[in-house]
């Protein structure tokens, strides 16, 4: 096996032009929200990478932006060896055949107009050449593969007429009937009902295990993150602030954020009493100097809302962006939220799209 990563993600920036109000405008200075600021990770064949944040964390911004589906404002995503950053759309579809994502609403995801059969050998018609009873019996092999069996009890039926469970497995067939290299899900529990949930992750287990795919594990929920990752991200306002295998971020968090993330884990004895303040949805609150969790920050010192600390890379395998744990460097200083106030001239390709 190669020793080289499947995904490595380098210095990825998604930023976005934000409302400017009528005296920003005035003094023609365009503001950018910066959805997923310098963000570095890899992902290895075969492996599972969390990535946890609340919501407005970015981190679906992120797995937008690395599956191309948003184009990056700066930084490479280099997938097998090659920047698909640099890919046309043409080049672009090779990619896609090899990166499949689950989203987050089975309900939403699947056209209400096509049976499962047609939603599942879509794929197959755009990517193979295969005639209609190969297309037949291939999506048949994978809904037994997903758990639906009979497969001929469920191939022909709407949407309208599955559980919120067999739609989630209907989009996962979708997903891994091309037989990919990497499957990226972001929070592909969150619309089922918690009875339903375990199943799902018992399927995505069993299913990278027999086909071997990587995967990207978005979510809110850390417990969750612990029980399917190898390796967690943590993310905060764009940034990644920890970076470890699941059992370090989560048996022993070094960042104050994931101190707190870990604090609000339930426990046997019940849930433990939330401790985090909301993230600020204004964007003059998220662009301040300094650490950007110094305001919520229970060791919050004077150097914090002075100096942005970076993800310390001394560890290959445990990354922590924190004063606590490294000192404060020049370029520390020196990284200062070019947001506030920042021009449009200093990024070359920042859209206007909303987050
Ligand atoms: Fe808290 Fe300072 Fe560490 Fe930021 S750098 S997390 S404010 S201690």
């Amino acid at each position: 096996m190669s020793s080289e990563p499947l995904v490595d993600i380098r210095g990825l920036k998604k930023y976005y032009a934000a409302e400017s109000g009528f005296f920003r405008q005035l003094l023609g200075r365009e503001e950018q929200v910066k959805a997923v600021d310098d963000v570095n990770f890899t992902v290895a064949a075969g492996e599972t990478f969390g990535i946890i944040g609340e919501s407005g964390s970015g981190k679906s911004t992120l797995i937008e932006t690395m599956l191309q589906l948003e184009r990056p404002t700066d930084g490479k995503v280099i997938f097998d060896g090659e920047d698909i950053c640099e890919y046309s759309s043409t080049e672009l579809r090779s990619f896609r055949e090899r990166a499949q994502m689950i989203f987050q609403d089975p309900y939403e995801t699947l056209n209400p107009q096509k049976t499962v059969f047609q939603s599942i050998a879509e794929p197959l018609k755009n990517f193979r050449d295969m005639d209609h009873e190969e297309l037949r019996t291939k999506v048949k092999t994978t809904l037994n593969d997903v758990g639906l069996n009979p497969a001929e009890e469920y191939i022909d039926l709407f949407p309208e007429q599955l559980s919120g469970g067999e739609r989630q497995r209907v989009c996962i067939a979708r997903a891994i009937v091309l037989d990919p290299d990497l499957l990226v899900a972001d929070e592909p529990l969150s619309m089922l009902d918690v009875s339903l949930q375990s199943g799902i992750l018992r399927l995505l287990d069993r299913l990278q295990e027999e086909h071997g795919f990587a995967m990207v594990y978005v979510t809110h929920n850390l417990s969750v993150v612990q029980s399917v990752a190898d390796r967690i991200a943590v993310m905060y306002l764009g940034k990644i602030v920890e970076q470890g295998t699941a059992e370090q971020v989560v048996n022993d968090p070094k960042h104050p954020y994931t101190r707190a993330l870990v604090a609000c884990l339930p426990t046997l004895t019940g849930d433990r009493e939330r401790v985090l303040l909301p993230i600020p949805e204004d964007d003059d609150d998220r662009d301040i100097p300094g650490c950007q969790f110094h305001p919520r920050c229970p060791d919050a010192m004077e150097e914090c809302s002075r100096a942005v600390p970076a993800l310390d890379d001394s560890q290959t395998d445990r990354q922590v962006a924190c004063f606590l744990h490294h000192e404060v460097t020049e370029a520390d200083r020196d990284e200062q939220p070019s947001g506030v106030g920042s021009t449009a001239e200093s990024e070359s390709r920042v859209t206007s799209e909303p987050q």
